[in-house]
Parts: structure tokens; C-alpha cells; sequence
């Protein structure tokens, strides 16, 4: 746990709880992505999820679940992450931490290996893409190129894709999905070190006016991720229907919430 993070405390609602999993791999799929495979009895269940779907990864500091007799246990402090790919069949469920220095999630990354424990909640949300969709700008960084690769995944065929992708370095370009051809802009923030969020703030600007209808998938930092509404909503015009919006981290905030939809 974070210096300065305290354990949550019990849920006042009832809700289900997190279900063990181990890690089955580790694979470094670039110098700053980890991808984790975790498999179990706890995945049993675990719902084929939507795209941009999230889940809650729990780490508990001890034996999880407590020994019997200890009553009103806190909940294990928790971080959430997109549910990138669920085989049920093999019982695998695909998780990318993008590793971003120093943070609870990020350093367990770093250092996962088989057999590490792990408890999962979730998943829940996730993007309705709508019917009939003909184009779409994804506008994400290094936290959602996950969620984006399983947009791409669900588009209808013939769908137009704009993904401008923002990340620390080149070394981080990858496939956005190793089943879709899908050729992203991407937006290395180094060596000339930009702000998180600037870069992708800049290309949306930049960009020539999108056909009628064309829906807007923008998640990233939750300050990139505001002024980009703002400028498409009133300087491009697009209407709030077409915006699809959501905050996945913000400087300085440990565990930052799922439910920044960037609507105040
Ligand atoms: C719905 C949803 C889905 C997400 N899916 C993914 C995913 O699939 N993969 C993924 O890697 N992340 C994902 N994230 C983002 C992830 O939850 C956050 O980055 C989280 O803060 C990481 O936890 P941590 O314990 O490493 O850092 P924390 O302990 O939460 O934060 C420690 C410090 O690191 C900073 N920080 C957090 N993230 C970043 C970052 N990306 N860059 C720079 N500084 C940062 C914080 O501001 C804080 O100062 C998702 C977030 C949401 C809301």
C-alpha cells in the first residue's frame, strides 16, 4: 500500500466479494507495458465484458480472505483496469498495467510473476458502441490503449478509425489488436517530455472536420480528458451525444475513481 493510503473502509453496501486469482504469465509486451495473464477458480462466472469495460483488482497485504472470526475486515485497497481479453474456456483473463513509476498497481506489475495471488471484482460498464456507427476518432493514452484495442475489435467492418494515441516513448508503439488492422497516429510524449494530455489535446485540434455523425471515444488523463470535450463540444460543435468521455487518472490522485465521465 502507498504511504499515505489508508485501507478502505467495509463496503456499507453488500456487495459480492473480490474472488482470488493467480497469476498464470508475465509478459513485457514493451519496455513500459506489462501484460498479465490471471487464471482460477475465482474467474468462474467472470462476464465477457463490453468494450472499455472495467474491473477492480484487489491487493491484499496478507491472507486474503481473512481467518474466520475476524469480522468487518477492510476490504483490500484496490486499483481499476480494463479486463482486456476473457477466454472463459482456458479460464484467462488478460490484464495491461501500463507502468508509470510509482503506484500500487504499477509496482506489483513490475514485479508479477506466476503463481502471484491476486482477487478480482468486476467487470462492469463498458461502451455500447452504437448501431450503425460509420466513423470514429479514438483518442486515448498509454492507460487506454487497452480499452481502445477492444473497441476496434467490436466496430462494425467498414467502420472509418482515427486513433491518435499518446505515449511516453516510441519504444511503447504496438498493434492496437493483433486481430484488426487499425493504424494509429501515436504521440511520444519524449524526449521533448510534453504534459500528459497535451500532445493528444494538440492532434485533436489538428484534426480536418470528421464526417456527420462520427462518434468521439476520448479517455486518457481527466484534465486532457475535459479540454478536449470542451473544444469539440464548442469550438468544433460536435454534440454531446457523439462524446464519449471518460477520466482514467489525474496527477497526483491515488486510485482514481471509474465514474469520471467528465459531465460536470
Ligand atoms: C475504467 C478504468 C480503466 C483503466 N484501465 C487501465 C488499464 O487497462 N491499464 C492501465 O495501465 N491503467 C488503467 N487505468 C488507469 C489506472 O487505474 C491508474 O493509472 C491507476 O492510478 C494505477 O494505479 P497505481 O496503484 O499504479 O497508481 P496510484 O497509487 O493510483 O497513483 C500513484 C501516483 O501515480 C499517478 N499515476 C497514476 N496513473 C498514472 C499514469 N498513467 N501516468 C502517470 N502518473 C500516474 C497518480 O496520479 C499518483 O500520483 C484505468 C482506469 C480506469 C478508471
Amino acid at each position: 500500500m502507498s504511504m499515505n493510503e489508508v485501507a478502505a473502509p467495509p463496503p456499507k453496501k453488500k456487495r459480492p466479494p473480490p474472488k482470488p486469482v493467480a497469476v498464470a504469465s508475465v509478459e513485457r509486451v514493451t519496455p513500459g507495458v506489462v501484460r498479465v495473464a490471471f487464471t482460477g477458480e475465482g474467474l468462474a462466472g467472470f462476464a465477457q465484458a463490453k468494450p472499455g469495460a472495467h474491473m477492480k483488482l484487489f491487493f491484499p497485504p496478507g491472507p486474503w480472505p481473512p481467518p474466520e472470526g475476524v469480522e468487518n475486515a477492510p476490504r483490500p485497497p484496490s486499483r481499476t483496469y480494463t479486463p482486456r481479453r476473457f477466454d472463459a474456456a482456458r479460464s484467462l483473463l488478460e490484464v495491461e498495467f501500463a507502468l508509470h513509476g510509482a503506484g500500487l498497481a504499477s509496482d506489483w506489475a513490475a514485479r508479477a510473476k506466476p503463481g502471484d495471488s491476486m482477487l478480482v471484482a468486476g467487470p462492469g460498464g463498458g461502451y455500447s458502441i452504437p448501431e450503425g456507427v460509420t466513423n470514429i476518432v479514438i483518442v486515448v493514452d498509454d492507460t487506454a490503449l487497452p480499452a481502445a484495442g477492444m473497441i476496434v475489435e467490436a466496430l462494425p467492418a467498414g467502420c472509418g478509425v482515427v486513433a491518435l494515441c499518446e505515449i511516453e516513448n516510441a519504444a511503447e508503439e504496438r498493434p492496437l489488436s493483433p486481430n484488426v488492422n487499425c493504424s494509429p497516429r501515436w504521440l511520444p510524449r519524449m524526449p521533448a517530455g510534453a504534459r500528459a494530455g497535451s500532445l493528444l489535446e494538440a492532434a485533436v485540434a489538428d484534426l480536418p472536420a470528421q464526417p456527420e455523425g462520427t462518434q468521439w471515444w476520448i479517455v486518457c488523463e481527466a484534465g486532457a480528458m475535459r479540454r478536449i470535450r470542451d473544444f469539440l463540444a464548442t469550438q468544433r460543435g460536435v454534440e454531446r451525444a457523439c462524446l464519449h468521455t471518460r477520466g482514467y487518472w489525474k496527477p497526483g490522485d491515488l486510485n482514481y475513481p471509474d465514474h469520471d465521465y467528465g459531465n460536470d
